[in-house]
């Protein structure tokens, strides 16, 4: 594996705004505005934060994993990667990263996956994307099934090979890392806290993570 650079924060969790745990396999919606600082904390290490981001004034103006890696020229996102939308927007830029490494490649995981990857009957247990619509379904604002798109994996590990393929491996986040990013416009993020209980890059144990948000 290449090396791996680690940022840190200067902001302090008791100045946030908006500071949530959510627990292990929940999803979770909210808006971040321009100019706010948003924080994911993997509180106990190797857990895949499954995330959309949004324009808040034009949900079909959403975070777009091919245009995100085409700009940066690489697969990995990390300290410095602008989080680019379907129009060309910079939704977000993440600001400092103690993970050192986040996925984009790899997608969510549904039922279908469940039952490709793993085995037939694991195709009714619980999935990113049954987390997806739940969540989405909550918020109502006419968001529907066809704004869930390629979304990026926090805290995982999918190395590419030199052969080009998908690896899924041992994570390389740890408990307390997170990764920061400062929204460039309101956006909405929408979170499944991935409940996976077959995948090696959280250890096969889903754990909760912290969300904050400072001014
Ligand atoms: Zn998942």
């Amino acid at each position: 594996m290449s090396t791996l650079i680690y940022t840190e924060s200067t902001l302090n969790p008791a100045h946030a705004v908006y500071n949530y745990t959510l627990p292990a396999g929940e999803g979770w919606m909210y808006e971040i505005k321009q100019g706010q600082t948003f924080r994911i904390v993997d509180l106990e290490g190797n857990q895949a934060v499954d995330t959309l981001f949004y324009n808040a004034h034009d949900m079909a103006d959403r975070y777009s994993a091919q245009d995100t890696i085409r700009e940066q020229g690489g697969i990995y996102l990390t300290t410095g990667t602008r989080l680019v939308s379907s129009e060309g927007h910079v939704l977000l830029t993440i600001t400092a990263d103690t993970c050192g490494r986040h996925d984009t490649l790899g997608g969510a995981c549904a039922a279908e996956s469940n039952q490709v990857r793993y085995a037939l009957e694991k195709r009714p247990m619980h999935s990113c994307r049954d987390t997806f619509l739940r969540t989405i379904g909550r918020w109502g604002r006419g968001v529907t099934k066809c704004d869930i798109t390629h979304n990026i994996n926090f805290f995982m590990n999918v190395p590419v090979t030199p052969e080009g393929g998908l690896s899924f491996e041992d994570g390389v986040s740890a408990g307390g890392r997170y990764v920061e990013m400062r929204a460039e416009m309101d956006v909405i993020c929408l979170i499944s806290n991935c409940p996976q209980l077959n995948n090696p890059c959280n250890a096969y144990n889903p754990t909760p993570v912290r969300l904050l948000i400072w001014d």
